[in-house]
């Protein structure tokens, strides 16, 4: 009962790789109080360090052990807008989980399985209760008087994008009776949520409902305008008392090699919104994908794991190449384990360095460099060298580039006041304010490319900034 961790059980490698369906299927009952049965109630509980918003694991967890997921629910909804998510794609081995003291004593405790577990089971009741009534958006009727600064004025926040960070920021402060108007520039909200990260992994419909529980606290969403297009940031403070920015990194880094603007190669951010948000793997899609028989993936992040799985349900052969070793690979355990039982090929310590195409400018191939792990780097990781003769090709006619992405300069190009540092991510201080006053930002925006629960955790800094700079009784 208090031995081993839990292995969360998943379908069949060989049966998955034929559907979008999600892999990891979660833990029954049983399977919960047994893994909950594992908590120490650690006095210290080193894991809520881990957690970047702070959730009280060890409290949500001996709530599941005495079968009270109701309350287990509430204190998991105090500290984090979205746990159905997380606890699916949180990389749990590196936060929570990774300080938990049973690490060496049969495996950390699975948080990040027990917090989807909790949340699913809240999600499917609260759903079930809200069908009926709908939940709808904000109306002036429906307006609770709190939502007033001290003079008794209604306070307005606009947030750009609907990713975590935006949805994470609005619900604090809807909370707070605050209005909140999120403007997506798609027309599907929950930023990469909805559009990078696969059904497989993360199915649509749990984003849709942890959203709709969003809204029905007040957060009203506005798809399908572009913000520095349709409308801009001036427009935003004129009608609003502040505005967060959380519009992501969704500009996609290339090789810059020869061969890059060849048909067949996408960046990861392309391919994934064309399956994920566009429907592509299904027969008749408006906004079909290259399906090909061989694959070549660059990267060995979330990202490349999620464009290499998909490629492999969609019919193809996959290498992933990958300059640096497996142990320096920045992706979750669990997709570098789920990408090889699906037979994805690592080609470690390699580095794309012409990609080759047909007379129709279709990929043919890829030119690979060897190389071999030098010294750290900034990073900490050891830097990769190139061997000089050790080039080699091979087959492909489909590359798909997972190198990382930047933040869009469409935001700072329409508002030049704000101050951006390096590779254009917004600068802000410790609590979300820019250099622009009213004026907040969070998530990817800020930081470049990182994680759902650190964006989360830059949109609730920023809520209460915001609270506390428009004094919100
Ligand atoms: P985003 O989620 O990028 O949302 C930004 C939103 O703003 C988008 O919807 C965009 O359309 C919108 N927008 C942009 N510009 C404008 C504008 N001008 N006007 C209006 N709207 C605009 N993290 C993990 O923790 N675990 C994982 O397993 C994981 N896997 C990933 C897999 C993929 C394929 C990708 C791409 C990322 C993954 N990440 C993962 C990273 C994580 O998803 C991001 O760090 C996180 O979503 C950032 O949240 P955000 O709210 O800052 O931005
Ligand atoms: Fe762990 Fe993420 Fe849950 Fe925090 S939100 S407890 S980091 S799984
Ligand atoms: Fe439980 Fe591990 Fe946290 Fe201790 S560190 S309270 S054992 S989850």
């Amino acid at each position: 009962m208090n031995g081993a961790r839990h292995p969360m059980p998943a379908r069949d490698p060989a049966e998955r790789i034929k559907s979008f369906e999600e892999v990891a299927l979660g833990y029954s009952r049983e399977i919960a109080r047994e893994e909950a049965a594992r908590c120490l109630n650690c006095k210290n509980a080193p894991c809520i360090k881990g957690c970047p918003v702070g959730v009280r694991i060890p409290d949500f967890i001996a709530k599941v052990k005495a079968d009270d997921l109701d309350a287990a629910a509430e204190i998991l909804h105090a500290d984090n807008n979205l746990p159905a998510i997380c606890g699916r794609v949180c990389p749990q081995e590196k936060q929570c989980e990774g300080m938990c003291v049973r690490a060496k004593a049969g495996g950390a405790v699975a948080i990040g399985a027990l917090e989807r577990y909790v949340a699913d089971i809240a999600l499917g009741k609260q759903y079930a209760k809200n069908e009926t009534s709908r939940i709808s958006d904000r109306s002036e009727t429906s307006q609770d008087v709190k939502n007033a600064d001290s003079s008794g004025k209604i306070i307005k926040v606009a947030a750009i994008g609907s990713g975590p960070a935006s949805l994470s920021c609005a619900a604090d402060l809807a909370r707070q009776g605050v209005w909140v108007t999120v403007y997506e520039a798609l027309h599907k909200a929950g930023g990469v949520l909805m559009y990078g990260i696969p059904e497989f992994r993360l199915p649509k419909d749990i984003v849709f409902k942890e959203i709709e529980q969003l809204k029905a606290l007040g957060v009203s969403i506005v798809a399908n305008v572009v913000i520095g297009k349709t409308l801009f940031i001036d427009e935003l403070l004129e009608e609003n008392d502040a505005v967060f920015i959380g519009s992501g990194a969704g500009l996609p880094s290339f090789l810059g090699v020869e061969g890059e603007n060849l048909s067949g190669v996408y960046s990861a951010n392309e391919y994934l919104t064309r399956v994920n948000l566009m429907g592509a793997y299904r027969s008749g899609a408006v906004t079909p994908v290259l399906r090909g028989k061989k694959v070549v993936v660059v990267g060995a992040g979330n990202v490349a794991m999620d464009s290499a799985r998909t490629a492999r349900r969609l019919g193809a052969e996959v290498r992933l190449v990958y300059r640096r070793s497996r142990a320096e690979m920045p992706a979750r355990e669990e997709e570098i384990a789920h990408a090889e039982e699906e037979g994805v090929i690592f080609d470690l310590l390699v580095n794309p360095v012409k990609i080759m195409g047909d007379e129709n400018g279709f990929v043919s191939g890829i030119r690979l460099q060897k190389m071999r792990l030098g010294e750290p780097d900034a990073s900490g990781r050891r830097s990769p060298v190139p061997i000089e003769g050790s080039e080699y090709d091979i087959e492909a006619d489909e590359v798909i580039v997972a190198l990382g992405t930047t933040p869009n300069p469409l935001i700072k190009n329409s508002m030049p006041s704000l101050e951006v540092g390096r590779k254009g991510v917004i600068v802000v201080d410790g609590e979300g304010r820019t250099s622009v006053p009213r004026v907040y930002a969070g998530g990817d925006a800020a930081t470049g490319a990182a994680t759902v629960i650190l964006a989360m955790g830059a949109g609730k800094r920023a809520a209460k900034a915001i609270l506390e700079d428009l004094k919100v009784r």
